[in-house]
């Protein structure tokens, strides 16, 4: 029965990869758009669908020294959004309370970027807020 139960929570089990480049992409507008915090959507690849390839920027996306403001309402309808990304200026990737709302309510996956933006000061989280791992490929 146990062994029945562990084989069932890893075929829910879903694997997240994001490509270098847009990874890299990431924590460059992070960068550029420091001390204000920057907002983006994350966009996976057309048949590959656990591989986040592309970083979408939404017009009129509020960018200002505290939370970013996602405008979710001018999302396009398209389901190759799996998630947000959002820069955090202190070094902290933790996600805040408004964080969390925001991903109880939209998309699977979510990136903090937090300060200094390197390889090594961003988090993914999931919909409940728990940390995941995504391979960079
Ligand atoms: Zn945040």
């Amino acid at each position: 029965m146990f062994i029945f139960k562990n084989k069932e929570r890893n075929m829910v089990q879903f694997e997240w990869k994001i490509r270098r480049k847009c990874l890299d992409l990431i924590l460059e507008c992070a960068k550029s758009n420091f001390p204000n915090e920057f907002g983006g959507l994350l966009r996976v690849d057309d048949d590959i669908k656990d591989v986040i390839s592309e970083l979408v920027i939404l017009p009129g996306t509020i960018s200002g020294d505290s939370h970013a403001i996602f405008k979710m309402h001018m999302l396009p309808i398209d389901f190759s959004i799996v998630g947000t990304v959002h820069s955090h200026p202190s070094p902290s990737a933790n996600p805040s309370d408004a964080d969390l709302h925001l991903f109880r309510k939209h998309g699977r996956i979510h990136i903090i970027a937090a300060n200094p933006f390197n390889k090594d000061s961003w988090r993914a989280y999931d919909h409940n807020g728990e940390e995941i791992e995504i391979k960079v490929i």
